[in-house]
């Protein structure tokens, strides 16, 4: 029993809390266990849309969605059986007008004085909003993680990117810095933009003497005098270029093969030229070393091994090019065939060792004989001399074989076994020509060795000369 104020008090309670429930925004509903309306607050009318009188007949799980019937029965089942919590579940609710809306329903069990369960009651809110709002933000965290992948995987690229920029920045900048090579980079004004650490030493300046200066001001040579700018041309052409060139670098003139490069900007616009000069101070010594070796050896095999003076080889050489080069000029051509006299008998009498110092002799005297710097005194065979005039008459040949002869009659040297003189002599036989297209220089060499023959016939130690006469047909 309850006394009669706590029983007013309680029952104030009372009108006070179904007020509050009656006004609630959030639906109130009770049922008994069979699942009909007990009682229903303004709220839930405003929800389901039916009017009051209309709910009064209607059962609860008339308003569940079908597919949520089986969870709201299993919620009131777990209520019975646990007896004590206030459960909930969200479900779709079917509202009069068939617009399904969705819902969060709690439930607890209505007991009897005799603490039977009777029924069920709890609060319905509309969680439509809500729902439309969390699928919203699904979508576009959904959405937003989409784009964070895409984000992420484009940072990761980029920065892979430029992690490998970064290495190749290093890596380039190790080539450009430890090359042995000077390298620097200039604009299209000539303005050095950078330059590596060969190119320092190699023009004896330092970093700030060199970087920001025109490349003219900072190096002498002939880069710029004895060919066309290396800039002008690349922009002109767009291409490397190579040079062979001379820099005046630590105090003396060196050679540089240099190697100018088109360099390119992010556009892949021309913003300057890379430079690379390689000294081939080396290269250029063995290739002069090269050189003398072969012009020495061009000069022994063209040289008579006893006498030092032209050999058979070079004299055949020379004879071929005067006869080609005085039938193109229409000029004449001389020679001269000498022949020791009795010099069989000479090396009987003296020696084969002072035969061979008399034929050095000899050949000494023939070059003294001879002026002009286009005439060749050559050892034709054994004691026998040969000597071409370009450009010479018989009369001139003549005079020059008689100045030989009497050269070395000159040398003075003893033959007492020769028939023509006491000392050493010569013979000589001398012919001219002045040969047209098609004349074969043969014909010069037996006129030349026929004269020789006629002075030997004639006693020796003399001059016998003839013009060439080309035959008929020609
Ligand atoms: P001729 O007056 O008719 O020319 O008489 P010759 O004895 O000079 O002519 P021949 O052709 O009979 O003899 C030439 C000699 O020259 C034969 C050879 O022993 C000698 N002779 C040829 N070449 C050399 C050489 O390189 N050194 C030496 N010492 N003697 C040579
Ligand atoms: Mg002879
Ligand atoms: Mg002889």
């Amino acid at each position: 029993m309850i006394s009669p104020e706590a029983a007013r008090e309680q029952k104030a309670r009372g009108r006070k809390l179904s007020h509050i429930i009656e006004d609630h925004d959030d639906g109130y509903y009770e049922i008994n266990l069979t699942g009909n309306f007990v009682y229903f607050n303004q709220a839930i009318i405003n929800i389901s849309g039916y009017p009051a009188a209309e709910l009064e007949t209607l059962n609860s799980s008339d308003l569940v969605a079908p597919e949520n019937l089986a969870d709201v029965r299993q919620m009131f089942q777990d209520i019975l059986a646990q007896d004590i919590a206030t459960h909930y579940v969200e479900i779709n609710f079917v509202r009069k007008d068939g617009r399904t809306i969705f819902v969060k329903m709690t439930a607890a069990v209505v007991k009897s004085i005799k603490m039977e369960p009777v029924g069920f009651h709890g609060f319905v809110r509309d969680i439509t909003e809500r729902r439309i709002q969390e699928d919203q933000q699904a979508q576009t965290r959904r959405q937003l993680d989409d784009s964070n992948e895409s984000l992420e995987i484009a940072v990761a690229n980029a920065n892979q990117m430029a992690v490998e920029a970064e290495i190749a920045n290093i890596e380039l900048n190790q080539i450009f810095n430890t090359s042995l090579d000077g390298m620097w980079i200039l604009d299209l004004k000539r303005n050095v933009l950078r330059a590596n650490d060969s190119m320092r030493t190699m023009l004896g300046l330092s970093k700030e003497e060199i970087v920001g200066r025109k490349c003219y001001d900072v190096m002498a040579g002939n880069c710029c005098d004895n060919q066309e700018c290396t800039i002008k041309r690349i922009k002109r052409r767009k291409i490397p270029i190579r040079n062979d060139i001379e820099l005046f670098t630590l105090g003396k003139p060196t050679p540089y093969t240099l190697t100018a490069t088109p360099f390119y900007g992010l556009e892949h616009e021309l913003v300057g030229v890379l430079e690379n000069f390689r000294d081939i101070t080396e290269r250029k010594e063995a290739e002069s070393a090269l050189r003398a070796v072969n012009d020495e050896l061009q000069r022994l095999a063209t040289l008579d091994g006893l006498t030092d003076i032209a050999n058979r080889r070079a004299l055949d050489e020379r004879l071929e090019n005067e006869w080609r080069r005085v039938t193109r000029e229409k000029g004449e051509l001389a020679l001269i065939i000498c022949d020791v006299d009795f010099f069989k008998k000479y090396n009987d009498a003296y020696g084969h060792q002072e035969g061979d110092e008399c034929l050095k002799s000899v050949a000494r005297a023939l070059e003294g004989s001879v002026r002009r710097p286009a005439d060749l005194v050559a050892r034709y065979g054994g004691e026998e001399f040969a000597v071409i005039l370009p450009n010479t008459n018989l009369a001139g040949a003549v005079c020059v074989a008689e100045n030989i002869r009497r050269a070395v009659m000159e040398l003075q040297i003893e033959h007492n076994d020769s028939a023509t003189a006491p000392v050493v002599t010569l013979s000589l036989g001398v012919a001219c020509a002045r040969p047209a297209v098609g004349h074969l220089l043969e014909i010069l060499l037996t006129t030349a060795d026929q004269a020789l023959y006629r002075a030997k016939e004639a006693g020796r130690n003399r001059v016998a000369s003839n013009e060439v006469v080309f035959p008929e047909s020609l």
